[in-house]
């Protein structure tokens, strides 16, 4: 899967495996450490592929870790979605599933052991007075309690983690330097009181290690060589490696950062995500206009369209948006290969073919996809009542308009080609049925005289065609930029439209939960994962056919 894809990571490890570098020798071992604060969005599968992706590539394996030492948000429905996300991507963490949390006696250690080593202290200062004490460089305060003695820092910190002081009081910061250009070098905050309950520790803990202190211990502690992060945590590196360095730990992992993945259109932050479905602007988490990954599941997504894209928008050191429409790209290739073929009417009108006998009913044998003979074929019934799309008929043609109309003939897909005679309209002036003739000697669609039928249209036979449900989406978002904006006002309000007493093949039925199909000339369509049954099917559109990305 992943061979022939080089990026600058790749590069990387080539170049230090070649050199006889750091992890010359070692099995390469990266990591996905999700925050199980939410569901996996499309960004996270670009981490995804690359953690996995690259540990694929280099016969090197890959944890999955719930990067879990925040008590506040957590929560097992996230770590089961989260499971069931990466595995659907076609990614196996096999037994190396861990959480952050098991590792806080450790962690705790590590702290013990840098003030031990006179790296870190108890800070009494309030949040106020270390942000002014830390932010202005022109008057770098000292804090009061920096140069405490090892002592009273081991004790007020076995104090903190023994629950006797309120939250905010005091802190553990590490002692690097309150001079340094980088601000994640003054002194961190290494430890914060936080009397919360943890989803799996309890009320164990009423301290929580920061990310910047813990993330290096939980990498090294799993053996991991590349550490792969993106790129917000660059100036947070010397802090990584400050860590690696000043604490025994078993291995000296490498941090690694690339660019963050952006979509237009759309939102990628789990805040705002969370703000939808908590505020009900979508039906949930797995709504199909969701980026989520169980979002675009249920809209019809495949796990290869999505390694795909990931595959083929790279690996860089510079953020950058994505156009939606490349992700579209992605699925309409791989649908187009897979899907197969039926006929649905979207907005039916009654076509009678007036010259058919009453009562006589007809079948074809279809191929389900021209492009695969091996997916085989299926019976399609005719008779003299068929459902069309109003669309494919006008009384008065506009110029260029070469479907139904008084006097002229198309084909019907894979049927007959027919005359149109005319149409019957109600009171209100509205087409309810269309009238034509067919000619018995095009059977299956060709003319024998050689007469050029300029249109092909499809249809569903009255008599078998069933119900369907189908939705139709569009950009959750009106504008490419949601983020720039308040992004609650920026969203469009038409990017849910539901079709129903659509027409289609009575083999759709049967349809799987989510399984994938081309509607002819309409584009391609799931059933939809949580509401389509036997009796009641409905349809996602998951992307139209026509194609308006441009490279
Ligand atoms: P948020 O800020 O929305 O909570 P996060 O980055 O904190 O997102 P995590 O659960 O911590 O979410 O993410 C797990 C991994 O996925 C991290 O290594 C993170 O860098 C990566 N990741 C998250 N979003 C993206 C993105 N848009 N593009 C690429 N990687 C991402
Ligand atoms: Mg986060
Ligand atoms: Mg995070």
């Amino acid at each position: 899967e992943t061979e022939g894809w080089s990026n600058f990571i790749h590069d990387f490890i080539d170049e230090d495996i070649a050199e006889g570098g750091r992890y010359a020798g070692q099995t390469v071992h990266t990591r996905f450490p999700p925050e199980p604060n939410g569901y996996l969005h499309i960004g996270h599968a670009k981490a995804i592929c690359i953690d996995f992706g690259t540990a694929e590539k280099y016969n090197g394996v890959c944890n999955l870790r719930m990067d879990d030492t925040n008590p506040t948000k957590e929560d097992v429905e996230y770590v089961d979605a989260i499971k069931e996300d990466i595995a659907w991507l076609g990614f196996s963490w096999e037994d190396r599933f861990y959480y952050a949390s098991d590792y806080f006696p450790k962690m705790y250690e590590a702290a013990v052991q840098l003030i031990q080593k006179g790296l870190a202290y108890v800070c009494e200062l309030t949040p106020e007075q270390m942000r002014e004490n830390r932010g202005d460089l022109t008057h770098p305060a000292v804090s009061p309690y920096r140069d405490r003695p090892i002592e009273e820092s081991l004790d007020l910190f076995a104090r903190m983690k023994a629950g006797e002081f309120e939250d905010g009081r005091m802190t553990l910061r590490a002692k690097i330097d309150l001079a340094s250009g980088n601000f994640n070098m003054r002194d961190p905050v290494i430890y914060r009181i936080n009397h919360l309950h943890h989803h799996r520790t309890g009320d164990r803990w009423c301290i929580y290690p920061m990310y910047d202190f813990a993330h290096p211990i939980e990498d090294a502690l799993e053996g991991i060589t590349h550490s792969l992060c993106t790129l917000e945590f660059e100036d947070h590196r010397p802090l990584y490696d400050w860590v690696i360095e000043h604490v025994d730990l078993p291995a000296k992992p490498r941090q690694i950062e690339f660019a963050r993945l952006g979509i237009d259109h759309t939102v990628m932050s789990k805040r705002k995500l969370r703000k939808l479905v908590e505020e009900h602007y979508v039906s949930g988490w797995d709504d199909p206009r969701m980026p989520t990954l169980c979002g675009l599941r249920r809209r019809g997504y495949t796990p290869a369209s999505i390694r795909n894209f990931c595959e083929r928008i790279g690996v860089s050191k510079v953020n950058s948006t994505v156009e939606y429409g490349f992700l579209e790209h992605c699925l309409r290739e791989d649908l187009n290969e897979h899907a197969q073929r039926v006929m649905a009417v979207l907005h039916p009108v009654k076509l009678i073919l007036t010259n058919y006998p009453e009562g006589q009913t007809e079948t074809f044998e279809v191929e389900n996809n021209p492009g695969k003979p091996e997916d085989g074929t299926r019976t399609v019934s005719f008779s003299r009542e068929l459902w069309i799309e109003q669309e494919d008929f006008m009384e008065e043609p506009v110029k260029g308009y070469f479907r139904l109309f008084p006097g002229n003939e198309v084909r019907l897909k894979t049927a007959y080609v027919v005359r149109c005679t005319g149409c019957k309209k109600d009171a209100d002036g509205n087409v309810i049925e269309v009238y034509a003739e067919y000619d018995p000697q095009t059977r299956g669609g060709n003319t024998p005289d050689g007469r050029k039928v300029k249109s092909t249209i499809h249809w569903a036979d009255v008599q078998t065609a069933i119900d369907a449900e189908i939705r139709l989406y569009g950009n959750l978002f009106s504008v490419p930029d949601p983020d720039a904006h308040d992004f609650l006002e920026v969203l469009n309000p038409d990017s849910l439209e539901v079709l129903t007493g659509c027409k289609v093949e009575p083999c759709l039925a049967q349809a799987k939960p989510g399984q994938s199909f081309q509607f002819m000339r309409q584009g391609y369509f799931c059933a939809d994962n949580r509401d389509s049954t036997q009796e009641h099917p409905v349809f996602n559109r998951s992307v139209s056919l026509k194609d308006g990305f441009k490279r």
